[in-house]
Parts: C-alpha cells; sequence; structure tokens
C-alpha cells in the first residue's frame, strides 16, 4: 500500500534521507519509528506529496509522488505533528469546514461529522471551542479531521506525543478501530513503546537510514544475538546439565534466588526443541517463558552508538 524505493532527499549538504526502502502492506498498522532528526517527518512529507524527493520514488496505493499527486491527496489521509491555527472555532465547526474544502455535499455533511465525533469520542465536545480540548482531544479531533473523505492510508505524524497515559490509549483503540475498518496506517513516533504495542510491523529509522524493519517480533530477534529462556522443570539441577548438551543451548543456569534455569539459545530456535530434549531423559517442563527484550532495549541496540 505504501513503498519507498531508493528513496533520498538532500537538504543542502544534508542527507536527510540516505535511499530509503520501505514498505507498507494493505491493513498494517504499520510503525514508523526513529530518534529525533532521524528523518520521519522529511519521509512522511514526501509520502503526502507536501515535499519532493531529490531522487527515488515512492508510491502510496500504487501511485507515484513524482507523477499522480492529486490521485495520492485523495487516498490519503495526513495528520501533521502540530495542530494549526484554527482554535477560535468549535469542534462542530472545524469539521464542517474540511468536509467542506474537501468537497462533501452539504447534505451528508452533517451525518458524517456526527458519525466522526461518535467514532473519535467527542460528541460531548461538539460545540466546544477548539481552544478549551486537551491535547488528547484536539488529537481525537485532528485525527477526525483526516478522515473526512474517507481514505484508506492514514499518515500520521507523532499522534501520541505529549499525551498521557490515557490518552494515548484512546488513541490505540481508534486506530484499532481503524484498522478493522480497513484503514492502512502508517504511524511516526520517537519512542518505540509510545504505540508500538499496536502496531503490527515497524521500522527504526536512524540518520536517515531504515536500520530494522518487520514485525516486532523480527526486530527483537535482530537487537539479540541470543533469545533468553526461563524454565523450571521437574529435576531443574540436572535439567541445567542437560540442556548445555544441546548444540543451540549457548548456556544454561540454575538460580536458586531467581528459582528457575536461565538458558540462552540462538535466536529463532524452537522451543519445543528443549522441551523434547528434557522429555527424552524424562524431564518435565512444568513453566516455560521467553523472555523479550523491552522495546527501549531494542531501539537503543539498533541505534547504539548513533543517537545523540
Ligand atoms: P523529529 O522527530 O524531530 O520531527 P524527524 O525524524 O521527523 O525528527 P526530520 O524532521 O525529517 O526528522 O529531519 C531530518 C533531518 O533533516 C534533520 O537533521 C533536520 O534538521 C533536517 N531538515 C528537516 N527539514 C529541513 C529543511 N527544510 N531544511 C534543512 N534541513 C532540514
Amino acid at each position: 500500500m505504501i513503498e519507498t524505493t531508493d528513496l533520498k532527499k538532500t537538504y543542502g549538504s544534508l542527507n536527510a534521507l540516505q535511499g530509503i526502502n520501505l514498505k507498507v502492506e494493505k491493513g498494517d498498522i504499520f510503525g514508523f519509528i526513529g530518534p529525533n532528526g532521524a528523518g520521519k517527518t522529511t519521509t512522511i512529507r514526501i509520502l503526502t506529496t507536501l515535499l519532493e524527493p531529490t531522487s527515488g520514488d515512492a508510491f502510496v496505493d500504487g501511485h507515484s509522488v513524482w507523477k499522480d499527486k492529486a490521485k495520492i491527496r485523495g487516498v490519503v489521509g495526513y495528520m501533521p505533528d502540530s495542530f494549526g491555527v484554527y482554535r477560535d472555532m468549535t469542534v462542530t465547526e472545524y469539521l464542517h469546514f474540511f468536509a467542506a474544502a474537501y468537497g462533501i455535499p452539504s447534505k451528508t455533511r452533517r451525518g458524517l461529522v456526527s458519525s466522526l465525533l461518535d467514532l473519535t469520542d467527542l460528541t460531548y465536545k461538539k460545540d466546544a471551542l477548539i481552544d478549551s480540548l486537551s491535547r488528547g482531544m484536539q488529537q481525537r479531533l485532528s485525527l477526525a479531521r483526516t478522515l473526512v473523505h474517507d481514505p484508506k492510508v492514514l499518515i500520521l505524524d507523532e499522534p501520541a506525543s505529549g499525551l498521557d497515559p490515557r490518552a494515548r490509549i484512546e488513541i490505540r483503540e481508534i486506530l484499532k478501530e481503524l484498522q478493522s475498518m480497513g484503514k492502512t496506517i502508517m504511524l511516526s513516533s520517537h519512542i518505540l513503546s509510545e504505540l508500538a504495542e499496536v502496531c503490527t510491523r515497524v521500522a527504526i529509522m536512524e540518520r536517515g537510514e531504515i536500520v530494522a524493519q518487520g514485525g516486532i517480533q523480527d526486530i527483537m530477534d535482530m537487537a539479540r544475538d541470543e533469545a533468553e529462556v526461563w524454565l523450571r522443570t521437574t529435576d531443574d539441577k540436572r535439567a541445567t546439565t542437560v540442556l548445555r548438551e544441546l548444540p543451540v543451548v549457548a548456556d544454561s543456569e540454575f538460580s536458586d534466588d531467581a528459582n528457575h534455569i536461565t538458558v540462552k539459545l540462538a535466536t529463532g530456535t524452537d522451543l519445543a526443541v528443549l522441551s523434547a530434549h528434557l522429555h527424552d531423559r524424562d524431564i518435565h517442563v512444568r513453566y516455560l517463558e521467553r523472555q523479550d527484550p523491552t522495546l527501549e532495549e531494542v531501539f537503543m541496540t539498533l541505534t547504539k552508538g548513533l543517537v545523540q
């Protein structure tokens, strides 16, 4: 649904995008993650046809940003990272204004605005001035505005920035609902965990380059040379030694304090290998849990030495 091929952007002597290849599939909630200055906004502005690339190409729903700007604008809903200058309007006036700007016939506008207010849980604020809304409500209103022309693709620049935990959860719930309505969503964030739980896939960007791209689990595996598993068995002491016989196991250690065996093994190993090996030696697994790194650890590892 979104694809970039060797996409480059330079500002004077600065290479803001160094030839990136991104792929967002239909129905994805795709997290575009990177620290400040990584190039997220530049990429988003190119995808939304607000900025031309220096070279390479980008496609949204099959349309090239070089050739089909008008078609892209028809299929994309873009939510910028700042709200704009409409603060002395009411919530309803604001949505009517954008619906009119998108050429929605006046007959259908009222129903549309009402359903957008409902979707973003703002009906009770419909007559409030935008200036009086909390940041979370303003973000939801901004999201409602991006939906006015029923776009297939939503591109949201830092939708969770500056929101408290409750407001982030509210945005997350709306994104899930939009996904279930068949929308493809790309959102940027400089904090991996901010909305990443809701993402089906992510790309991590650093200094104009994609350092990792894929499912959250794939990215976690990339960030770790070894996977870690905790387990309890019917004979922990013997199991600790027996597990070391497996070539995929780098280390196996029992901790009295933690009361479990910690096994370090090659990433991507099917964990059934461990239980089968123990079973053959008449040891039975009581508890087994894969220990994934936190999203922050992943992010720090993948952008190691690069984050300023
Ligand atoms: P942030 O999270 O801070 O918004 P970002 O990942 O969105 O960061 P960009 O805004 O795309 O990053 O910026 C990428 C790089 O390009 C930065 O070094 C930035 O200073 C530079 N840059 C962005 N816009 C311009 C511009 N119009 N002219 C010159 N340099 C720019």
